[in-house]
């Protein structure tokens, strides 16, 4: 399991958007779409699935799908 990231689109930052997910699960998923409240900006960012990226702290190579 990992932290879900995206790329704040003001400032280019990686925020994590408090979503946990597993890697090869969260790649093979269907697209959806989230907000998640930028401590950067203050405001809420918009996002899709596909630009989002999951942060793992547990590198141990898994295959999911
Ligand atoms: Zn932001």
């Amino acid at each position: 399991m990992g932290i879900v990231m995206i790329k704040c689109p003001q400032t280019g930052r990686a925020i994590p958007t408090g979503m946990k997910a597993d890697r090869e699960k969260f790649r093979c998923s269907t697209v959806f779409f989230a907000r998640t409240y930028c401590s950067i900006c203050q405001t809420n960012h918009e996002w899709f699935a596909k630009e989002a990226w999951v942060y793992e702290t547990d590198e141990r190579v898994r295959s999911v799908c």
